[in-house]
């Protein structure tokens, strides 16, 4: 069921009170894709009576429409952060919003989470607690550099006057958070949880202040390194950092879910819609993919330095059992709309599902080594028996033409697994691709790989030899989609000359998805294009922060030949420039940015 959005809702449930409001920037989808209705669905299940308010109106008093709740308000700026939503990697305004009902990008404010805390201490004066939590509360859950303003800033719990702040995925903090609540008892130790103090107390790392970090890029080094090695929940040690005269207290993760908590989250019944309030509004385009799609897995130990995933989700994946995955699957079948296709069935990395590192689960992921770079550990011994398996009795369900694997596959993963990656590639080739398969080999050029924790190039080779191989056995006419970054730190122009020349020559493609690189706040490589350094080797990096240089970046790798002249003067002159760069950037002078704009 849907929880309740309006008054009426909560009078046919017969509530004259909620114990919990959670407030979203999306239209209210109810899927278990989405966070804030995962969360709501399992406090329902913990027996709290909960509701929902999907994008306030900041100009009324919509925020008021379900009343004050009995235990406490949790916001969230929606799955995505509301400035990545809202904004392009240019910096310019989003037109459409997939998020929300009717596609038009009108309804979620910049700076969500800040907004609706405003909101709701606007028409609530000392009401019960704030729970900031999702994805734009978790990255900027310490000081963090926001690419937006250029600066960097406070943890948003602060900047959103609000009480508490859930990072990572959530379920078991919000549930231990509620049931404390619930019982008066003290939070204070709650893993996965920040709040601010007056006192810092004992036994906690002290990162250093938010005056320091805001002054100097080798203290904001130093402390994103020390909350980056304490995210692993058998390893980390609680946090503290000073922010004006209070104390940020950042508490241990909570444990990733067992497979058994991982079968019950996606065990619920959810109605895989959006709520009937938002259906006048018009379509909402990210359903048309999760409505049939089926996620097996969470977390990701591929860490690369531009993406969130580790930072949000975890280093250590989370599955689901075979059989709770095949149980959705029927059940998708059995929709009346359901057309015989599941849309997507992977993760945030498609074949990762069904193994980890043993090491990894006993004593918790290595704080100096790397899972996959720059090379497959060999602790890992990658097993995609459970997926071939799975996906094989996929087929045989009543009603499913096909399961396609849509989710980014790692290559190296496949060519690491001796036993299984082969059986595996082959039966996703055969009968798991619809047309195109996507890969992330994101660069060619070694130096700018390391910066991005990337492979080489020589596996991506190795990878399209084999899927050709495979595809032409299977009689098929499919392709290989590379995705690549441009004006990533330390990515030059002539890096993406020389990515445009191994693309035409190697891989006889001109590229298509070519992504600008976006500074996310807490990624490593947010660490570099705010520092200009390598944070681990210490080295000056050259960052392409101005907003002609990082969309010439773009053109060098994407233009038709003729309409861009990359191998001309231009490239000299850039040459020039990078060359300056360095110079002004070992020479300490602050160089001039105008990238992102508002
Ligand atoms: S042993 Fe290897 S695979 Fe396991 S956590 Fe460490 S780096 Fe990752």
């Amino acid at each position: 069921m849907f929880l309740p959005a309006t008054p009426e809702e909560m009078r046919k449930l017969g509530w004259d009170r909620l114990d919990v409001i959670l407030v979203t920037g999306d239209s209210y989808l109810d899927s278990p894709f989405v966070g804030v209705s995962v969360i709501g669905q399992l406090l329902l299940k913990a027996g709290y009576r909960v509701g929902i308010i999907a994008q306030p109106d900041a100009d009324t008093a919509d925020i008021t429409r379900l009343g004050e709740p009995a235990l406490f308000w949790g916001v969230t700026g929606g799955c995505i952060d509301s400035l990545v939503a809202n904004r392009t990697a240019s910096g310019k305004k989003r037109r459409g919003d997939d998020f929300t009902a009717g596609g038009i990008n009108n309804r979620r404010p910049d700076r969500a989470v800040i907004v609706y805390a405003n909101l709701i201490r606007r028409w609530f004066k000392a009401t019960r607690p704030i729970v900031l939590g999702g994805i734009e509360a978790s990255l900027r859950r310490i000081a963090h550099y926001d690419a937006w303003s250029n600066r960097v800033r406070r943890s948003i719990l602060i900047d959103a006057k609000a009480d508490f702040l859930v990072y990572g995925m959530g379920e078991k903090t919000v549930l231990e958070l509620a049931a404390r609540m619930h019982g008066g008892r003290s939070v204070s130790d709650v893993k996965g949880l920040c709040y601010i103090a007056a006192e810092k107390g004992i036994g906690k790392v002290e990162l250093p202040s938010f005056d320091e970090v805001s002054a100097d890029p080798s203290a904001f080094t130093k402390m994103f390194l020390d909350f980056y090695r304490n995210q692993d929940h058998r390893t980390a040690k609680p946090l503290c950092q000073r922010q004006d005269k209070r104390w940020l207290i950042h508490n241990p993760p909570m444990p990733p879910l067992t497979e058994a908590e991982m079968d019950e989250v996606h065990g619920m019944d959810f109605e895989r819609s959006v709520h009937p309030c938002d259906r006048g509004r018009g379509k909402v385009r990210a359903l048309e993919t999760i409505r049939f799609s089926i996620p097996t897995h969470r977390g990701c130990y591929g860490e690369c330095h531009f993406c969130a995933i580790a930072v949000h989700e975890g280093r250590t994946v989370s599955s689901r059992s075979e059989a709770s995955i095949l149980r959705e699957a029927e059940k998708l079948a059995s929709l009346p709309d359901f057309k015989g296709y599941i849309l997507d069935i992977g993760g945030p990395t498609a074949n990762m599902y069904g193994f980890e590192c043993k090491k990894k689960l006993l004593q918790g992921a290595c704080p100096e080594k790397r899972c996959l770079y720059p090379s497959v550990c060999a602790s890992l011994r990658p097993d995609h028996g459970r997926q071939l398996s799975l996906l094989k009795k996929l087929r045989r369900i009543p009603g499913v033409k096909a399961a396609v694997v849509a989710s980014g596959i790692r290559h190296d993963l496949v060519l690491a697994d001796r036993k299984e990656g082969l059986a595996y590639l082959g039966e996703v080739v055969r009968h798991h691709v619809s047309g195109q398969m996507k890969i992330a080999p994101e660069h060619s050029e070694a130096k700018v790989l390391a910066c991005m924790g990337k492979p080489g190039r020589k596996g991506v080779i190795a990878f399209r030899d084999l899927f050709l191989r495979l595809t032409a056995k299977a009689g098929k006419e499919q392709f290989l989609t590379y995705y690549m970054i441009a004006a990533h730190p330390g990515c030059t122009a002539g890096d993406m000359e020389a990515l445009r020349g191994f693309a035409s020559r190697e891989l006889a493609i001109r590229p298509e998805q070519v992504q600008l690189f976006t500074p996310t706040p807490s990624t490593i490589s947010t660490l570099m294009y705010h520092t200009g350094r390598d944070p681990f080797s210490g080295r000056t990096l050259f960052v392409e922060q101005t907003a002609a240089g990082r969309e010439r970046q773009k053109k060098l790798l994407v233009a038709k030949k003729g309409l861009l002249r990359y191998d001309t003067p231009q490239l000299n002159q850039t040459a020039k420039e990078e060359e300056s760069w360095v110079k002004t950037k070992t020479s300490k002078k602050k160089p001039r940015r105008n990238l992102p704009k508002r």
